[in-house]
């Protein structure tokens, strides 16, 4: 079994068109949605959830009113303003850290355990997902998307599947390492851009360091042909595998808006394109 996943240096490149492309492409394979922060592939893929989970990180500051003696203490101790005059947490700014909780004379302040999304396994047409949702201001997307992973990869296994296809969050941060670990290949997906460009080689090297194999695929090369070619000559220069380039088509936008991936849309060039970087995969 292989796991390959699609990822970007910033959002907006065309990632999960990718990835929703190949989910229709790839016989026998788990899909799994790891841009937890802004899962959008189920737009696509329109899964039928089967199973739904709750998923509970981070600590939270809660006050029993029975026992507080109203000293205010914990209104000035807590520097992010998170209890208000009447001795109410707000639980989007409380960040968990406890002081709160040390310093109450009278112990009012428990510290819980945050509710801080859910994640699924679902059922779509072209086979089973994992995905998730991580709550309004939670922290910890990284954790949640080690455990995409890990429930993608164990479903894939139990079901004997050849690949797991992962769209993987943008960026270079916390999610996106926890998406790249253990991974086969990762797919790079940037548009002829300057700042395109730069988020990708950024991107690029967070991967070779983890020693993950990348290839590059150029999403709309034509609106910036010149940029295009100077993304092409760097790859050359720095043996970095240039697997496809997609060219721009207004098609992509209507079969999103029909909820459908560009391999179940009308016949255009850019299925050609895809087929073939799949292919070359
Ligand atoms: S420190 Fe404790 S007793 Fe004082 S206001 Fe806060 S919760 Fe109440
Ligand atoms: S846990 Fe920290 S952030 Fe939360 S209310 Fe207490 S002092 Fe403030």
């Amino acid at each position: 079994m292989k796991q390959i996943v699609i990822i970007s240096g910033k959002g907006g490149t065309g990632k999960t068109v990718i990835t929703g492309a190949f989910a229709a492409l790839a016989k026998n394979k788990v899909m799994a949605d790891c841009d937890v922060d802004a899962a959008d592939l189920h737009l696509l893929l329109q899964p039928n959830i089967k199973e739904r989970h709750k998923f509970r990180s981070g600590l939270s500051a809660s006050i029993n009113k029975k026992i507080c003696q109203q000293c205010g203490k914990c209104i000035v101790a807590c520097r992010f303003n998170a209890i208000s005059d009447d001795f109410v947490i707000d639980h989007v700014s409380c960040e968990g850290c406890a002081f709160c909780s040390y310093i109450c004379p009278v112990g009012a302040i428990k510290m819980e355990e945050n509710l801080a999304g859910e994640w699924f396994i679902s059922e779509t047409r072209f086979g089973p997902m994992v995905h998730a949702r991580l709550g309004i201001a939670e922290e910890n997307s990284g954790k949640l998307v080690s455990l995409v992973r890990k429930q993608a990869k164990e479903l894939a296994e139990k079901n004997n599947c050849d690949w797991v296809i992962i769209d993987g969050a943008p960026g270079i941060g916390c999610p996106v390492i926890a998406s790249l670990s253990g991974i086969d290949c990762a797919i790079v997906v940037t548009e002829p851009t300057l700042s395109g460009l730069h988020d990708a080689l950024r991107v690029i090297d967070v991967a070779k360091h983890f020693g993950i194999a990348v290839k590059l695929v150029i999403n709309k090369y034509d609106l910036n042909t010149e940029m295009s070619e100077k993304i092409e000559k760097y790859c050359n220069k720095n043996g970095i595998s240039l697997i496809g380039k997609i060219g721009f088509d207004k098609s992509v936008v209507e079969a999103m808006v029909e909820g459908k991936t560009i391999m179940e849309y009308k016949d255009t060039k850019i299925k050609e394109e895809v087929i073939k970087i799949w292919e070359m995969l």
